[in-house]
């Protein structure tokens, strides 16, 4: 009897530690769901390009991925203070941003451009919003432009659809935001039109912290993975047709 149970004992053992190995690794990722087409929310939901890129990565290394809503100024120090250890945020791999953390290769070019209301042709460039209202995102790469030009007010909001809707509102004259959300944003509000202004191209990566060189591997393994085996192009032409 006694060695019946020793048995029972040792079989579950075997059992649960069996399944502590099947258990899959947990990467806990942060993102900003603020940014269509790149991440936003559906029904309460995180969806988008990131998101859908990110599961991919996360199949291709067996990993359960675990995505976290936060403000973008937020991401990098979360990342920091390990919170998540992974961020996509449609995040321009920028070379002040270098300096605290580390960027997998690109999945993504994109440029700034101006959003004004429909008629406005006053403002066709960027030289042509000096002395103009304009409304930035706090931290974003748009920001960081902006705040370089002298003789703009700048508008800080803390999501694009709140510089959106000031825009809407005349409260601001233009809006500064990445292309794809602003033709989104444009699409989903009548009344606005994106202004002929072409900007340099900055490029979308994979952010993890500075010293993480294993994760940083993981992840490229995966986008090459997904870059190679169609995945990647697939989502492409979903979100971006
Ligand atoms: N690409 C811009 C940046 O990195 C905006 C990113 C975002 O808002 N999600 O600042």
């Amino acid at each position: 009897m006694k060695k019946m149970l020793k048995n029972v004992l040792v079989g579950l053992m075997v059992l649960s530690l069996s399944s502590l190995a099947m258990a899959k690794e947990k990467i806990y990722v942060g993102t900003n769901a603020e940014f269509p087409p790149f991440e936003y929310l559906e029904k309460g939901e995180i969806v988008g390009f990131d998101i859908e890129m990110m599961n991919e990565i996360g199949k291709v290394l067996d990993a359960d991925i675990k995505i976290q809503d936060m403000a973008f100024d937020g991401l990098l120090p979360a990342l920091q203070m390990k919170k998540v250890d992974v961020v996509i945020a449609g995040m321009t791999a920028t070379e002040e941003r270098q300096k605290m953390v580390s960027f997998t290769q690109p999945y993504y070019t994109a440029s700034q451009v101006i959003i004004v209301k429909e008629g406005n042709n006053s403002i066709k460039s960027f030289d042509d919003l000096k002395g103009k209202r304009v409304g930035v995102m706090l931290g974003f790469t748009g920001d960081v432009i902006v705040s370089d030009m002298e003789g703009v007010k700048i508008e800080r909001y803390n999501a694009a659809y709140a510089g959106i809707m000031a825009l809407k509102a005349d409260k601001i004259d233009a809006v500064v935001l990445d292309s794809e959300p602003a033709e989104n944003y444009v699409k989903q509000n009548s009344g606005l039109q994106i202004a002929e202004a072409e900007s340099a191209q900055e490029k979308y990566a994979i952010a993890v912290r500075k010293n993480d060189k294993e994760l940083l591997e993981k992840l490229e393994n995966g986008l090459n993975e997904i870059k190679a085996n169609g995945t990647y192009d697939k989502l492409l032409k979903k979100y971006f047709n």
